[in-house]
């Protein structure tokens, strides 16, 4: 045990070591996969080794292959960084080594999973008698929807998806935006409805849902099983569904409504942003995700139910070695997602927000916010530099001259490291995406990378010139 606290120290010290530098790190990592995997590459040994060397080499050699996505110039993607507490939380979440499945395995793993999800259903305007599963992510908290979803809508037409599946089932539609998010797809191809299923309703100008087009949609085939799988938050764009319309259109015909929220969500949390969510109380299920915005470590997210019976008959299941397993017992843990065995979540995201608060969950939303504005604004003044979209959330998309030129600066600008962004294809065009969602990101930083894509721009424009000239 003696080397174990001993390790343990120095592990601390080189996680608050690699956390401190963070700011200063060249984004991207100095070695790619291949690379890194040259460098570890060699026979499995036959016997043991140290519980020294086997850090000092996962540290050696796992370092120059980081992305410094945790720290507060990463703007690739949706990605947040993680604060002290959920930090703090995490590492404790490992050395406790809790099985979160039920409370015969963890009493504090549920406990702690149920007090988070009451926090998290006030935040996010959802019904406190919402049933919430901790899941890996916003993938899985989409399946886990669209799951409950197929078994009610299943069950309304008489089908017991749960005994029978789907073979002979009535077809069961799914009515999504055209610029719903990709994992939507899988969910439903792993849900066995199939990516056919759908039927697409066109986008606004903005990304979100026509919902005009949804009512017509819906009000075509008024009897057939329906899902409507809404969305807060346009991967691209930032737009939110107008959630009123789809929930009221939706009740007309008795469809289900799945909102896959899982950044755009957290807009609920803030006065600021919370219109853009309007009526997304009003739904049946929802997804959301705790690593994005929220800010806790890799991984976490939420899939929440209006109908707790729904939501579990869609997921557990029960064995005669599952102690308590009778009608009437408290659901929670391993009922509410598809996992069984599985990490304790609920501490990471207990620890981020009450080491937020309320009004630290609405300020950090606010200031993503207010710095992708501010981004936009200085991005504007630039040479060539257009931004597309309104800038109605933390996501900023940016065109430079033309596609080739774009697609020059992204390259350009992840390898000046001074911070890192991606591209996107949008409508068919070729942009620069940039997604404001770490808490530690402050003016300064978007300042900076304003400056690089400046730079980068004018390196692109000279690149050019000079092979013209060739
Ligand atoms: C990121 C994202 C997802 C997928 O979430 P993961 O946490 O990566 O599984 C789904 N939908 C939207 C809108 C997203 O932004």
């Amino acid at each position: 045990m003696g080397d174990l606290r001993e390790m343990l120290h120095r592990v601390a010290d080189l996680i608050a070591d690699y956390r401190e530098t963070l700011p200063d790190q060249h984004v991207a990592p100095s070695l790619g996969r291949a690379a890194v995997r040259e460098s570890l590459a060699r026979e499995l040994p036959d016997g043991p080794a140290s519980l020294a060397s086997v850090v000092d080499e996962l540290v050696s050699r796992a370092m120059p292959g980081l992305m410094a996505s945790a720290g507060p110039r990463y703007f690739g993607f949706v990605i947040g960084g993680s604060p002290d507490a959920a930090v703090a939380a995490d590492l404790l979440t490992v050395g406790w080594d809790q099985c979160a499945y039920n409370e015969a395995l963890s009493p504090a793993a549920l406990a702690f999973e149920d007090v988070a999800g009451t926090w998290l259903k006030e935040l996010l305007g959802l019904p406190a008698s919402a049933s919430v599963g901790f899941t890996t992510g916003g993938q899985g908290a989409n399946t886990v929807g669209l799951a409950a979803g197929r078994w009610k809508v299943l069950e309304q037409v008489g089908w017991d998806v749960g005994r029978d599946g789907l073979g002979g089932a009535p077809r069961v539609r799914v009515v999504a935006g055209a610029e719903r998010h990709a994992t939507i797809d899988r969910s439903l191809r792993l849900l066995g409805l199939g990516e056919s299923a759908i039927t697409e309703i066109p986008a606004l100008a903005n990304g979100a849902m026509d919902t005009d087009a949804l009512q017509v949609v819906l009000r075509r085939q008024p009897d057939m099983p329906t899902i409507v799988s809404a969305q807060a938050g346009n991967v691209n764009t930032g737009a939110c569904d107008d959630l009123n319309a789809v929930t009221s259109a939706a009740a007309e015909v008795g469809a289900w409504v799945h909102v896959d929220g899982a950044f755009g969500l957290w807009a609920a949390a803030n006065p600021g942003t919370k219109h853009l969510v309007a009526g997304i109380g009003a739904a049946d299920s929802w997804a959301c995700d705790g690593h994005k915005w929220l800010n806790v470590p890799y991984d976490s997210g939420f899939a929440f139910c209006a109908h707790p019976d729904v939501h579990a008959i869609a997921m557990e299941y029960t064995a005669s070695y599952l102690t308590g397993q009778v009608a009437g017992r408290m659901f929670g843990g391993g009922d509410f997602v598809p996992e069984s065995s599985r990490r304790a979540r609920g501490f990471a995201t207990w620890a981020a927000l009450l080491a937020l608060g309320r009004f630290g969950v609405a300020d950090l939303i606010e200031r993503s916010c207010a710095l992708a504005r501010y981004a936009a604004m200085l991005l504007e003044r630039l040479d060539d530099v257009e931004v597309v979209n309104e800038v109605v959330l933390n996501q900023i998309l940016v065109r430079v001259g033309d596609a080739e030129l774009t697609s020059s600066v992204e390259q350009l600008i992840q390898a000046d490291g001074t911070c890192w962004l991606g591209a996107t294809t949008w409508r068919g065009e070729r942009l620069l995406r940039i997604s404001v969602s770490n808490w530690s990101t402050t003016e300064r930083d978007i300042e900076l990378t304003v400056d690089a894509v400046g730079r980068a721009r004018a390196e692109a424009v000279a690149l050019r010139a000079e092979e013209s000239t060739r």
